[in-house]
């Protein structure tokens, strides 16, 4: 039941996160209106519930006071949504009985409203007159069942995740390995590298991705990237992810990479350094000596992470971790905040198809490194270039961020005081290039008001 608890919470990230951008999403998962604020008023890419840590935690980190937890969940659209989290934290306490899992099951937002299925159709795109093709974007999914699986928003039909292979087919695109993503980021790809890259990506270990995933890949000549935290393979209670032999036969197919995604999925910033080395290193450790695969590349529980865990992802041997926070990569990207576009349920083309031709930003070049512990007031200076200044926004939880404009290129922004507890408060640049198409690229800090001591 437990495995639930991130899952839920990164649907809920998706929907802030994605709020203030168009997109019938929000309105299949959360269509009620809201009493107050607007819906501009976005994106705290990762918010909490107590369940989250107490569930899937072991003991020494449920001790942990963590003052998220004290989080207080009013200000905007997604609180209808939030207080449903949180009741449903309170209803999933008793594991693996029907009655808790059918309790989950209401509890998710309108589940019973979301589409049956959501219409690609390619032949309307003009596959020259966009970004597609310019800088690699990643994919990042989760399970693929139908509705009546108890993931939610999460989940994936797998006859959409078809259509969207067919899509990408007809478009052109060519899926890449880790290490071709690797190369390509680093500037070192070769002259047969494919025109229209992608990286897919899923996360968490579900079953499907033996069952359904691995034989939709063959039958579009297509591979991805599977990232895992061992505490859910090792667990037979948790019915809807692999166990270790699944691990190796869907590996064995020869069309996965494997990547690490921590040990048990806590979110890495809130933890002492100490607790952070554990996670990465053990993690690491254990699929390589379970699966006989190297683990290079780290994904990031709820796409959360900081400096010390850049640190700590680059002591313990990885060469990339990835974000959850959306952008196109691009050769100057950094190895340990790649950035991906989540793709849940509902999802529709219009979204799925922006995130492939959106424009690259050009040159984004913060003053602080992204995944810094800040505080409201502080000011920090960022640099664009390559977007129409005109069109360059830059907001952080869905609040104008910048504070003045130095020159076309060269702004001061200034983290803004929430009105309630924000511990992850993305910033999101948004414009245009002069050709007019558009780009958005989401960093993240750790807010250090909302911790209680200092990053260790
Ligand atoms: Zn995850």
């Amino acid at each position: 039941m437990s495995r639930l608890t991130p899952t839920f919470i990164l649907i809920v990230t998706f929907l802030i996160s994605f709020s203030a951008v168009a997109t019938p999403v929000k309105n299949f998962l959360n269509p009620e209106p809201s009493t107050t604020g607007s819906k501009k008023n976005s994106s705290e890419t990762r918010t909490k519930s107590k369940a989250s840590d107490s569930q899937e935690s072991p003991a020494s980190d449920r001790e942990n006071p963590n003052p998220e937890k004290k989080e207080n969940l009013s200000d905007d659209k997604s609180e209808t949504v939030r207080s449903r989290v949180s009741r449903r934290s309170k209803t999933s306490k008793i594991e693996d009985s029907p009655k808790s899992a059918k309790t989950f099951e209401n509890s998710l937002p309108n589940v019973s409203n979301l589409p049956a299925r959501v219409a690609y159709d390619a032949s309307k795109e003009n596959p020259d007159g966009s970004g597609h093709g310019k800088g690699i974007p990643v994919l990042c999914y989760h399970h693929l069942a139908d509705n009546g699986n108890p993931m939610g928003g999460y989940n994936l039909d797998p006859s959409l995740l078809e259509e969207q292979f067919k899509y990408l087919k007809k478009l052109g695109y060519q899926t890449v390995s880790l290490d071709q993503f690797y190369s390509y980021i680093k500037g070192e790809s070769g002259a047969d590298f494919p025109k229209r890259p992608i990286l897919l990506t899923f996360d968490d270990g579900s079953l499907t991705h033996k069952t359904v995933l691995v034989s939709l890949l063959k039958k579009y000549g297509f591979r991805a990237s599977i990232f895992i935290y061992p505490s859910t393979i090792s667990n037979p209670k948790y019915k809807f992810y692999m166990r270790w032999p699944d691990l190796k036969e869907a590996l064995g197919s020869g069309v996965l990479d494997l990547g690490s995604h921590t040990l048990y999925h806590p979110k890495l910033p809130a933890m002492k350094r100490a607790e952070i080395r554990k996670q990465l290193r053990e993690s690491k450790a254990i699929l390589e000596a379970k699966t006989g695969h190297k683990v290079k590349d780290l994904a990031y529980p709820f796409g959360l992470f900081d400096v010390r865990v850049i640190e700590e992802a680059k002591e313990a041997g990885y060469r990339m971790a990835f974000t959850v926070n959306p952008g196109k990569n691009v050769p100057s990207t950094d190895p340990y905040t790649v950035h991906r576009s989540l793709i849940p349920w509902g999802q529709s083309q219009a979204r799925f198809n922006s995130i492939l031709s959106a424009s690259p930003p050009g040159k984004i070049k913060l003053g602080i490194a992204d995944g810094s512990w800040v505080k409201p007031g502080q000011a920090f200076s960022v640099n664009v270039e390559g977007l129409d200044p005109a069109t360059i926004q830059m907001k952080i939880r869905g609040k104008n961020a910048i504070r003045s404009k130095k020159s076309a290129t060269e702004y001061v922004v200034g983290v803004p005081d929430f009105k309630t507890k924000v511990s992850y408060p993305p910033l999101v640049i948004t414009g245009k290039t002069p050709d007019g198409r558009r780009t958005e690229t989401q960093f993240l800090f750790v807010n250090r008001q909302a911790f209680n001591r200092e990053p260790d």
